[in-house]
């Protein structure tokens, strides 16, 4: 019974037929899996992006609460979600996986289903990468590229003060639903709490709104919130040489969010600042552009909103309900964090 092999019964070559077995290749790739190296054409004029994310076993997943299926999903869907605060197409995928031997094949199936299923629907191609065995956990390493028109790019320089702060969607909610899986058991717990659940762990990346943001022309600097929006607006501040006041209040919140915070108190209410995997995206455009921006935004089903300023000294601190503003401490995820 397939259901039951190991994917070691199948070997290296068994296993990338397998995964190339539900590839089909656009006119954009020439040559794909299969050869030493992958051959594809950019659009005329069109300049590459590149971009590469690792997630490993026990530091960005667990086996225990992620089904393959989402997890190859989400694998793609955070490589995508960083060509689309580039504004740019994304176009072709490399997979590289390392699998301890005993991995069932089925988890390799449903990984690959999931994986193929976020390509189809952004239109990336998976054209090649790299398959070996691991001796510490099943490791996943994927690289998108994707193009753009040098003009139209958008990076995390170019916000001016007197620019608004924008985010798309609603902010905190991967967190939320991590800290719901973390507590076993309180996913049951209340109404909407499985999409809390499912923002962790099936995350959207804003391909199509980070595209028409960028088409637009009203766009000055982007960036996708993986990390929490203080960090990720502290990396445009960063590069732009500005700072903002991020108004509490305004930041976007889901209602499971909110039922969340009331039915469990010891969850910290900051994961709306700082809250990692939410892959919605931050930008700063002139005011003058908010009721276009608005519009755009609907086009692609998605709300987003002005949820500060960009100021010329470079704090960026957040205004409170109460009035007050501060200097948050709390920053987002970092890996090597002392
Ligand atoms: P090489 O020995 O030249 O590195 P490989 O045997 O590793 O070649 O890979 C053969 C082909 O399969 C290449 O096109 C490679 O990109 C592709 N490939 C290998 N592993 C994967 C994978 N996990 N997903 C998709 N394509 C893969
Ligand atoms: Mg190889």
């Amino acid at each position: 019974m397939t259901r039951d092999k190991k994917i070691s019964e199948l070997g290296e070559f068994g296993l990338i037929s397998r995964i190339a077995a539900g590839v089909f290749a656009p006119d954009n790739v020439i040559t794909g899996i299969g050869d030493d190296a992958a051959v594809t054409v950019t659009g005329q004029g069109m300049q590459l992006l590149t971009s590469t994310d690792m997630l490993l076993e026990d530091v960005h997943f667990r086996r225990r609460w992620h089904d393959p299926y989402r997890l190859g999903r989400k694998s793609l869907a955070v490589n995508i979600s960083d060509i689309a605060a580039m504004g740019a197409i994304p176009r072709w995928a490399l997979l590289s996986l390392a699998m301890p031997s005993d991995l069932p094949l089925n988890f390799l199936d449903d990984f690959t289903r999931g994986f193929l299923s976020m390509a189809g629907e952004h239109g990336v191609t998976l054209i090649g990468g790299d398959t070996c065995s691991s001796r510490s956990g099943l490791v996943i390493s994927v690289t998108v590229m994707g193009e753009q028109l040098p003009a139209l790019i958008l990076r995390r320089s170019g916000a001016r003060p007197g620019d608004d702060v924008w985010v798309t969607g609603t902010l905190g909610d991967a967190a939320m639903g991590l800290k719901l899986l973390e507590d076993d058991g309180l996913t049951q717990a209340g109404e909407g709490m499985d999409f809390l659940v499912s923002r962790q762990l099936d995350p959207t990346p804003r391909s199509a709104a980070g595209l028409a943001l960028a088409g637009s022309g009203l766009v000055t600097a982007m960036i996708d919130i993986s990390d929490g929006i203080l960090a990720d607006f502290g990396h445009i501040a960063e590069m732009s040489g500005v700072g903002a006041t991020l108004r509490l209040n305004d930041l976007p919140v889901s209602v499971p969010f909110r039922t969340a915070v009331r039915a469990f108190p010891q969850f910290p209410h900051h994961l709306v600042l700082s809250g990692g995997e939410d892959y919605e995206l931050c930008f700063t455009a002139a005011p003058i552009h908010r009721e276009k921006i608005t519009e755009l935004l609907k086009k692609c089903s998605l709300a987003g909103m002005p949820v500060g300023i960009v100021t010329s000294s470079p704090e960026v601190q957040v205004l409170g309900a109460d009035g007050a503003s501060f200097l948050p401490k709390k920053q987002g995820f970092n890996h090597f964090a002392p």
